[in-house]
């Protein structure tokens, strides 16, 4: 404990969200929820009209079995294990790429010695399966899933525990959540953490402006303003 205040005497947490900050699953997810529901509803392209930015994963299930007037006893279940066999296969595509300036990001933040986690609305094994592909898994030491919570709203407080349990004590306030949607900054507003919007996932800088985030970037493809505001030189 004293080695890593020791390494980390700005005492922040910085948590990230997956899809549209650290990656582009080139369309994994989305064809994995089609492919599943078409495995296990029998209808084609069930989630072509539902918008999937911000939520958690049960949340976007929640919403195509409700669409197409299906009950979510027993579906949910076994949506979600159809889901992550489809995305095992469909991770493999040739259009996935890192968004700009994330390997830089993470080296970095790593060299400070600031400890990672993440904040998504992936399941944890969807979240790794995606992140795996990449070889980013070990950049992150824990974080809070779509599967630990439907509501992303409550996964910040869920993060701090689970870091808390490995010894590493932080408040909201000492957290930063950076993500892509306004669903991202409103997860972390609600608890007094701070938020980074980047504008690499669909919506674009003014309308994160407009949101609650305390900055907003274009991208991570020039990392120092984002490592200066973790730092706090500009909180
Ligand atoms: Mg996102």
């Amino acid at each position: 404990m004293r080695d890593w205040f020791i390494i980390n005497p700005m005492k922040k947490l910085v948590l990230f969200d997956i899809d549209g900050t650290l990656i582009t699953a080139g369309g994994a997810g989305t064809r994995s929820l089609n492919r599943a529901f078409h495995a296990v509803m029998e209808i084609e392209d069930a989630f072509k009209t539902i918008s999937m930015a911000g939520k958690t994963d049960i949340q976007i299930i929640k919403e195509g079995l409700g669409l197409h007037g299906f009950s979510m006893d027993g579906n949910i279940g076994k949506m979600l294990e159809a889901y992550l066999h489809f995305l095992t296969e469909e991770i493999n595509n040739p259009l996935k790429k890192l968004k700009p300036g994330v390997q830089e990001t993470l080296d970095l933040l790593k060299q400070e010695g600031i400890p990672l986690g993440l904040l998504t609305g992936n399941l944890e094994s969807g979240a790794r399966i995606k992140l795996g592909s990449f070889e980013l898994n070990e950049y992150f030491i824990d974080g809070a899933f779509g599967s630990d919570h439907e509501d992303r709203d409550e996964l910040l407080p869920i993060a701090i525990q689970k870091f808390a349990k490995k010894g590493f004590a932080f408040s909201p306030q000492e957290c930063i959540v950076i993500g892509d949607t306004p669903r991202d900054v409103q997860c972390a507003k609600v608890h007094g953490a701070k938020c980074i919007a980047v504008a690499t996932g669909p919506y674009q800088k003014e309308e994160l402006l407009k949101t609650n985030a305390d900055i907003v970037f274009d991208s991570l493809a020039e990392p120092r303003g984002c490592i200066e505001f973790i730092k706090g030189h500009h909180s």
